[in-house]
């Protein structure tokens, strides 16, 4: 089978482009118009209903419900994964080629939907134009990128001969994938995961997050619309207190893709490296977790794009981003220049709801974001000097874009995940020290250097420990197969997503050998 060589999505042109400012409040319209409706479970190719559900609210105006959404209970989710375990008899052995054809149709559709479901994210998760578009531009990257390759890896690999004898290799689904979603990326990271695992011939259970499962329901749509044989890809949303455990300590799974806070994270692998008796497989666990990510600004560096793209990286999608920049760390020489010009650009974004373009940050995903990050906010002022607090809307999650200097290595805003608006700027003697204070972190997602100094570079390559290095940009954004994303330590257990090696976390290789 032949498929054009991948290409990126293009991204979102700009707010002012003709064609944004036209579609997107038509779309907005449009989805206004279906907002309340229920959405069913989708188990073993049928839709099913519970009494209980679910109301997914817009951030921005908490009285606007998306849409009611039935939650998956204990019986839901066994037959979700009995399900699973039925369709893998058939699944694994349909050929990769053929399982890849149907990403390729699931992008095709997306593609055609591009704005109705960037309008979805509008209004469910607060996500600006652009930050919804790309998000349903890397959906359909990770679609594209993993059918390409599943056929290069499904095809059996000769190993030579030996003693007369000939051999090759070949790959086989692991079994059934329990896939955990976030709602920061609510479709592109939810529509990775299940498109690889079932790619790679597992049949998919799949949790998406509470705050995002009207956009994680976008994936039933597809699925079902190419065909996908039943029970290859369910879709339970559902109390992570009722049924998350099960799932990952059901001995019918096999591998677990999951994506948000260390602390669940880190639950996840503890649980899946139990083995009760009737467990068949050891459990394979991928998981992306949290970040404290570093933007350096050294000596000489481009000012100018240095604050756009600080600004956007800290504050773009409310700093709701694994890999968000929450530490700003500028050596001595530069600070007193710097620093003054990035809060007075900092004063100029307004903050509103998303579905207006002019506003740069929106609300934050729910109630419970608001007060911890509120928090944050508060202990800003206690670990240092806040040097800008912006105003918020009185309706909807929103919380204050937060500026605040005197933040060291030893300081809780120097050490932990924020997961909202609130930059910590630190000042480092030199470049030496900047480089160890970014590395001075549990976690080692993403990072930024800005720097003409092509010695400082080069030593930032080597020195910089984290899994997705920028140079002179913005540290978020990463596009599949040229960035891969992921990182180590606290963040991940080194997957990249949307790299070369994800697709084999999903599978076992096997040997065969004959005279
Ligand atoms: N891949 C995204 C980026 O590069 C971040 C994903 C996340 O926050 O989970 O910005």
């Amino acid at each position: 089978m032949d498929l054009p060589p991948f290409a990126n999505e293009p991204i979102f042109p700009g707010v002012d482009d003709p064609k944004m400012r036209e579609a997107f409040p038509r779309a907005i319209a449009q989805v206004r118009k279906q907002l309340g409706r229920t959405y069913p479970l989708y188990i073993d190719g049928r839709d099913v209903t519970t009494p209980n559900t679910l109301d997914s609210v817009n951030p921005a105006d908490p009285d606007e419900i998306v849409g009611k959404v039935c939650q998956a209970g204990v019986k839901e989710a066994e037959a979700a994964l009995d399900a699973a375990e039925r369709a893998l008899e058939t699944w694994r052995d349909v050929d990769p080629s053929q399982r890849a054809m149907y990403l390729v149709k699931a992008a095709e559709l997306t593609r055609r939907r591009m704005f109705e479901y960037a309008a979805w994210q509008v209004l469910e998760e607060g996500k600006q134009w652009a930050q919804a578009y790309n998000d349903v531009a890397e959906g359909i990257d990770f679609l594209e990128y993993y059918a390409r390759e599943m056929v290069r890896l499904g095809a059996a690999q000769d190993m030579g001969s030996y003693a007369g004898e000939s051999n090759f290799c070949f790959y086989q689904p692991k079994g059934v994938a329990v896939v955990i979603a976030p709602w920061n990326f609510p479709f592109a990271i939810g529509c990775g995961m299940c498109a690889a695992a079932i790619v790679a011939g597992n049949p998919v259970v799949f949790k998406p997050s509470s705050q995002s499962s009207v956009v994680g329901h976008h994936l039933v749509e597809i699925f079902r619309e190419v065909g996908l044989p039943a029970g290859v890809f369910n879709y339970v949303p559902g109390p992570g207190s009722q049924i998350g455990d099960l799932l990952v300590d059901s001995p019918k799974v096999a591998v677990i893709a999951f994506t948000g806070s260390m602390s669940v994270g880190l639950r996840i692998v503890e649980r899946a490296g139990r083995t009760p008796e009737n467990q068949p497989s050891v459990k394979h666990v991928i998981c992306e977790m949290g970040g404290k990510n570093a933007i350096v600004i050294d000596e000489e560096f481009d000012e100018e794009a240095a604050i756009r793209d600080v600004l956007y990286s800290a504050f773009g999608y409310q700093g709701q981003k694994c890999s968000a920049c929450s530490r700003l760390i500028v050596v001595d020489k530069v600070y007193d220049r710097f620093v003054p010009k990035l809060v007075e650009a900092a004063k100029k974004l307004k903050i509103g709801p998303a579905e207006d373009p002019s506003n740069y940050m929106g609300p934050v995903i729910d109630a419970k974001a608001q007060r911890t990050i509120l928090q944050y906010v508060e202990l800003a002022g206690k670990e240092g000097t806040v040097l800008y607090r912006s105003a918020v809307p009185d309706k909807g999650y929103y919380v204050p874009m937060t500026l605040v200097e005197g933040i060291t290595p030893q300081k809780r805003l120097g050490q932990e995940e924020v997961f909202g608006p609130v930059l910590s700027i630190m000042r480092a003697k030199d470049f030496d020290e900047a480089l160890a204070w970014a590395n001075s972190t549990r976690f080692a997602l993403t990072g930024a250097v800005f720097s003409r100094n092509e010695e400082h570079l080069r030593t930032a390559v080597r020195q910089f420990r984290v899994g997705n290095l920028y140079l002179n940009r913005a540290s978020v954004g990463a596009l599949v197969k040229v960035q891969p994303f992921g990182g180590f330590k606290m963040s991940g257990a080194g997957t990249k997503a949307g790299g070369p090696d994800y697709l084999l976390h999903f599978m076992d290789p096997r040997c065969v050998t004959q005279p």
